[in-house]
This record gives structure tokens, sequence and C-alpha cells, in this order.
């Protein structure tokens, strides 16, 4: 009884991926997003590492499962100019229909900044990205880019946009929809005729 009274229902199961050069705080935002807290002692991430988080977007409990990857080292600039490599590969290799945020990580470290926000905000717009400024250090705007995905993906899902039925949609229906999607054929056309629509 208690392990019931514990689980809850998941809607939805996003896959995410963070994808970007080496250095550039990739595994500092996942650890803030999941631990709430800044990892010191950051190793290099050997390959691929994950970790998962159950979120509340509206209304929906979604489970985001984060893969955390390993990059070539890069610094500073260059990992702005490496940018149209990556999204490459992710439109390429992912899907083209991938929702995509794009992070300008240590902005905490204003002084030493040598992307301006209007440069960046321009190339997120010119490549159809969402863009934010964070910093796994203080925890700003972390949290808010991976619900800001997150609701843009359960939006393109609502208006049919995205299909979570599509071979390597990164989506997967959680137990809650699944108990609706297989709801008996009689409760469906039920439901339907009390619809107004
Ligand atoms: P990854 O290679 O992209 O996974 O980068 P890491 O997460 O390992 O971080 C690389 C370095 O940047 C580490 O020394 C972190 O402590 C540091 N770092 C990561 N995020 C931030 C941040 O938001 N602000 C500051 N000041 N340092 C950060
Ligand atoms: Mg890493």
């Amino acid at each position: 009884f208690f392990l019931s009274f514990l689980s809850f229902s998941l809607d939805f199961l996003f896959k995410f991926l963070v994808i970007g050069s080496a250095g550039t705080g990739k595994s500092c935002l996942l650890h803030q997003f999941i631990e709430n807290k800044f990892k010191q002692d950051s190793n290099h991430t050997i390959g691929v590492e994950f970790g998962s988080k159950v979120v509340n977007v509206g209304g929906k409990t979604v489970k985001l499962q984060i893969w955390d990857t390993a990059g070539q080292e890069r610094f500073s600039r260059e990992t702005y100019n490496a940018l149209t490599n990556w999204l490459t590969d992710a439109r390429t290799l992912a899907s083209p229909n991938i929702v995509i945020i794009l992070c300008g990580n240590k902005k905490d470290l204003d002084a030493d900044r040598e992307v301006t926000f209007l440069e960046a905000s321009r190339f997120a717009q010119e490549n159809e990205l969402m863009f934010l400024e964070t910093s796994a250090l203080t925890g700003e705007n972390v949290e808010e880019a991976f619900l800001k995905c997150a609701r843009t993906i359960l939006n393109k899902i609502e208006s049919g946009e995205l299909d979570p039925e599509r071979m390597g949609s990164g989506i997967q229906y959680g137990d809650a929809s699944l108990r609706q999607l297989r709801q008996p054929r009689g409760a469906q056309a039920q439901s339907r005729q009390q619809c107004s629509c």
C-alpha cells in the first residue's frame, strides 16, 4: 500500500540530449537541474551519462530523461563558433523536428563575456531555436531552460505538430496516457459523445 501511495502516474517521457563543446558546463547544468546544486569537482564526462527528473508542465506529469554527452575540448568564443556544427548534427542525426533550446551558460562570468546577448539571440532567431542565458553556478534559468523546452514539446504534441508515436520522436507515453488510450472502445465512444467538438 505504501509503495502504491508513493507512486505517481506519468503522462509522458521526453528524451533530452545536452550537446555542445567540452567545458561549456553541460554536466554542471544537468547536475544543477537534478540536484539543485553546483557540482564543484566536475570531472570530464566520459562517453554518455544520464539523469532524470519528473516535472509538472501544463498540468501534465512528465519525466525528463536527460542524456549528457562528452565532446571535444574547446574554449570561449570557439564554443559559439561551433554551434552550427552541433545544430547540423542534432537535426540530421536526431530529427529535423526536434525542439532545441540554446543555452549561453556561465552567465555569472559576465566580465569575461565574449558573445553578446544580442548576437546569440539573433543566431537563435535565425536558426529557429529558443534561447536563454544560464548559470549552472548560481542556478539562474537552469530549471527554466528545461521547463521551457518541455512546455514547447507538450504544446507541439497537443497541436499535432509532434507525433509521440513516430519512431525516434524522443517521446513516450507514460502509464497515465496509456490508460486513457487503452480505454475500452465503448468508453471512448461515450467520452467522444460527451465532447462538444
Ligand atoms: P562540460 O564539459 O560541458 O560537461 O562542462 P562541465 O560541466 O564539466 O564544466 C566545465 C567547467 O566549467 C567546470 O570547471 C565547471 O566548474 C565550470 N562551470 C560550469 N558551469 C558554470 C557556470 O555556470 N559558471 C561558472 N562560473 N563556471 C561553470
Ligand atoms: Mg561533461
